[in-house]
């Protein structure tokens, strides 16, 4: 016992020491890294992705990675990295990241959102520093600990770095998951982006919700605005307004009852109402107008009857019987394509979940329960192929700035999240279960 105790006291002192001596240096190197990739500004609506490519091809180089860039779609380049494995017929897996950033309003920033200034808290201040070009050099940073340690992958391991991913992502993930090259890489599961976490668990993310935006149209004869009659395409309009506002209220209720997580109830926003007559000076206001139109925001998570939501729509919110119709300006299925709803497993039937909760604890991390992301990432068009997707940044103690004004994410947390990284990969890479895809 006592020369046990004694061995991990120098083994503890040496392991002390060796940190202290290499963090310093390497800490600022890995932190500039990240600098240099937050000031490319890929914002919309101007993404200059191409010095992106440049710079994550720069990466792949210095870290001996095969790489490609493929641009599906002209003028938007989509680099994907390759660390191949030694077991060339297991699954590989995929790390996926989107290099373009929503645009910032420089004025609203307390420092500038392309300059990466990094502040006397050691808070890093950039679009991007937290969605999502954290997580695309965490990988990178934890592929180096990894191959500087003389690690091996078993499997193949991936990163793509796509395109477009705030704008839709179909120029980027969805072409990148519809391409034959997609098939060739065998991809047995795939890791993206999730959120900050204020609290000290890291947030982790298996389903998303579906977006079904939905605008309502109503017609009616128009008249007299002193006139009292029925059927006016306002009153009719305003009828479903209601209905639409009490489904929204039972949903909130659950949510704020604690009965269920934000992720897990349909959200509904109305996000715009078009009527009125104009006029030269604002709208006629003796007029009742013909039409009345209204848009809504709709999330179903994968958990809901989708089926049913439309249903409601159909007969509660547009009937026909009140002159009224809709359209779906996007609307995205729950089920992927063998008609499964799009979750991953969190429990034992995905060693995938095993995996990364183990190596999240052995990096001294702590996951939150699993959750559905409220919005929507490029992980659906991998989840629609039916592969098992999860969404992991790992940002812990820090609040959510996501598209927000001084998105920052402290260097900390950022150099912490490379160690999480660094075990989920090595957990990944490492496993050399005997499954197919098919399997999952
Ligand atoms: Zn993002």
């Amino acid at each position: 016992m006592r020369t046990q105790r004694g061995v991990s006291f120098i083994l503890l002192l040496q392991l002390s020491l060796y940190c202290s001596s290499i963090a310093a240096d390497d800490q600022s190197e890995i932190i500039s890294r990240f600098q240099s990739y937050l000031r490319i500004d890929t914002a919309h609506p101007n993404p200059d992705y191409h010095a992106a490519a440049d710079f994550i091809n720069a990466q792949a180089k210095s870290l001996s990675l095969e790489s490609q860039t493929i641009e599906f779609v002209v003028g938007k380049p989509l680099v994907l990295l390759k660390w191949p494995g030694k077991r060339r017929d297991l699954p590989s897996i995929l790390l996926n990241s989107h290099t373009d950033v929503v645009p910032a309003e420089h004025g609203k920033w307390s420092l500038h959102p392309f300059g990466a200034e990094v502040d006397a808290s050691g808070r890093i201040f950039a679009r991007g520093s937290q969605d999502m070009k954290c997580v695309g050099m965490q990988y990178l940073e934890a592929i180096r600990k990894l191959k500087s340690s003389g690690f091996e992958p078993v499997r193949d391991v991936y990163l793509s770095f796509v395109p477009d991913e705030e704008i839709g992502g179909h120029d980027g993930a969805e072409k990148l998951a519809h391409s034959d090259l997609f098939k060739q890489l065998n991809v047995g599961i795939v890791l993206d982006e999730g959120l900050a976490s204020p609290d000290a668990n890291y947030r982790v993310f298996y389903a998303e919700r579906s977006p079904m935006w939905t605008v309502i149209k109503a017609v009616g004869a128009p008249g007299h605005g002193a006139k009292l009659y029925d059927n006016t395409a306002m009153e009719n309009l305003l009828k479903s307004i209601e209905s639409v506002r009490k489904f929204r209220e039972s949903q909130f209720d659950m949510v704020k009852a604690g009965l269920k997580a934000e992720g897990e109830v349909v959200s509904v926003n109305m996000v715009f109402l078009k009527a009125g007559t104009p006029s030269p000076t604002g709208f006629v206001m003796n007029l009742q107008p013909s039409e009345a139109e209204a848009g809504f925001d709709i999330r179903v998570p994968p958990i809901y009857d989708q089926a049913s939501l439309e249903k409601r729509i159909a007969e509660e919110w547009a009937p026909a019987a009140r002159n009224m119709t809709f359209y779906y300006k996007q609307k995205a299925s729950v089920l992927d394509k063998s008609g499964r709803p799009m979750l991953t497993a969190t429990d034992n039937s995905n060693p995938w979940w095993l995996l990364l909760e183990e190596a999240v604890k052995k990096a001294n991390g702590k996951l939150a329960k699993p959750e559905i992301f409220p919005a929507s990432t490029d992980a659906r068009y991998f989840r629609e192929l039916g592969l098992p997707a999860i969404g992991f940044s790992p940002m812990a103690n820090t609040p959510i700035l996501l598209h927000d004004h001084n998105e920052f994410l402290n260097q900390d947390e950022y150099l912490k999240g490379i160690d999480i990284y660094t075990s989920v990969i090595k957990a990944y890479a490492s496993y050399g279960g005997e499954w197919t895809r098919d399997e999952l």
